[in-house]
């Protein structure tokens, strides 16, 4: 009886103990990215004013504006580790890259440095388990390289100069070019017309490929949305 009484503890303790393991530690997990490009024109001709960074003007072209984990029920994780907190000298080696492909636009003006720190401390510490602070915004920059949004959408005589596309053919045009649907975010410039601000695509947990998006955010564009030039 003793003998039964006691494989029967181990053999529970044996069951509970790694769910409660993996309890606490998939609560820093996701399940794949966000990768998230913003356009400069349409952060800087709303209500709001924008500013340059020190380099000067950017180019017009599509930043990026993060690398966001996500979970598959649309919730996201987010400040995951004060321990680990923002080192530029971590990426060194990428900052001339940074200054070009991740361009801050927010007052006053700085070097792009605040913005890193915040995607980092926001959306990047709840990516440790797979990608470290380095490859967090290598992977970035890589995705951002093999993804060439503007030249994707002027292939199909779509351009930034201030006329409106339906929000339709810019979809279609990304997906043709691209090979996954991109989620369009809208903003308003300042004469209250809807406008395209960021686009979104999915990347895998690894920060490898893209993938179809497993679920897509909330918020609607108009089914005509301007296209500003900066
Ligand atoms: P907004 O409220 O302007 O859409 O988003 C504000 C910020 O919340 C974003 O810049 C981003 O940091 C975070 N955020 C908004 N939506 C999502 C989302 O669907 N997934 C993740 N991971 N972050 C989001
Ligand atoms: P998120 O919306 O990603 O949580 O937060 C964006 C934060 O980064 C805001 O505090 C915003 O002021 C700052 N920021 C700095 N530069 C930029 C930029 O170029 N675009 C956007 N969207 N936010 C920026």
């Amino acid at each position: 009886m003793k003998i039964l009484l006691a494989s029967l503890c181990l053999i529970s303790l044996l069951v509970i103990l790694p769910s409660v393991f993996s309890a606490s530690s998939s609560s820093e997990d996701f399940d794949f990215f966000y990768f998230v490009q913003q356009w400069p024109g349409s952060y800087c001709d709303t209500q709001k004013k924008c500013c340059y960074p020190n380099s000067g003007k950017p180019a017009a072209d599509f930043g990026i504006h993060g690398l966001w984990p996500n979970y598959k029920d649309g919730t996201y994780p987010s400040n995951c580790d004060a321990s680990k907190p923002f080192d530029s000298s971590t990426i060194s080696d990428l900052l001339t890259s940074m200054k070009k492909s991740w361009p801050t636009l927010a007052c006053p003006s700085g070097s792009g440095e605040a913005f890193w720190e915040h995607e980092w401390e926001k959306h990047g510490t709840c990516s440790e388990s797979v990608i470290d602070q380095h490859e967090y915004f290598q992977t970035a920059l890589n995705l951002k390289q093999k993804t060439n949004l503007l030249g994707a959408l002027t292939k199909a005589g779509i351009n930034p100069d201030g006329k409106s596309y339906s929000l339709e053919s810019i979809r279609d045009s990304i997906k043709e070019s691209i090979g996954f649907t991109p989620w369009v975010e809208c903003n308003r410039d300042g004469s209250g017309n809807s406008q395209l601000y960021q686009v979104y695509l999915c990347v895998d947990r690894s920060g490898s490929g893209l993938i179809e998006c497993p679920v897509f955010p909330h918020g609607k564009c108009g089914a005509e949305i301007e296209f500003p030039s900066f």
